[in-house]
Formats: structure tokens, C-alpha cells, sequence
């Protein structure tokens, strides 16, 4: 199968970020605190899910 080092990446800015490091998954100190930003604010989005999950309801009569 699939041997390769699996690469994870920051989700704040999508760069490589090698495991193990202090502020994984975050590529750095600064992007783990605007991770924790948005969601304080209330304002997190998880990209490509659950987006239709809210007009379920609204189909088929
Ligand atoms: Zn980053």
C-alpha cells in the first residue's frame, strides 16, 4: 500500500508541518492561536462538512 511518509499539513495555512513538533498540528505558535481565534468567535467552518446537513428537512414533498 501506501508506504510514504504521510505529510500532515497546518490547518490555519496548509503548509507541511512535521509531526512531533511543538505546536502540532499547527505549523507554529502563531497559527494554533488563530486557530483558537476563530473558534472563540463562533466563526469555525469545517470546510467540505456539514454544510448540507441544515436544508435536509426542506426536500421532497
Ligand atoms: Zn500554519
Amino acid at each position: 500500500m501506501n508506504k510514504k511518509a504521510s505529510t500532515f499539513h497546518c490547518p490555519v495555512c496548509k503548509k507541511p508541518v512535521s509531526k512531533g513538533t511543538e505546536n502540532f498540528p499547527f505549523c507554529g505558535e502563531r497559527c494554533r492561536t488563530t486557530d483558537l481565534g476563530r473558534w472563540a468567535a463562533g466563526d469555525y467552518r469545517i470546510a467540505g462538512e456539514a454544510a448540507h446537513i441544515i436544508n435536509d428537512n426542506d426536500a421532497d414533498y
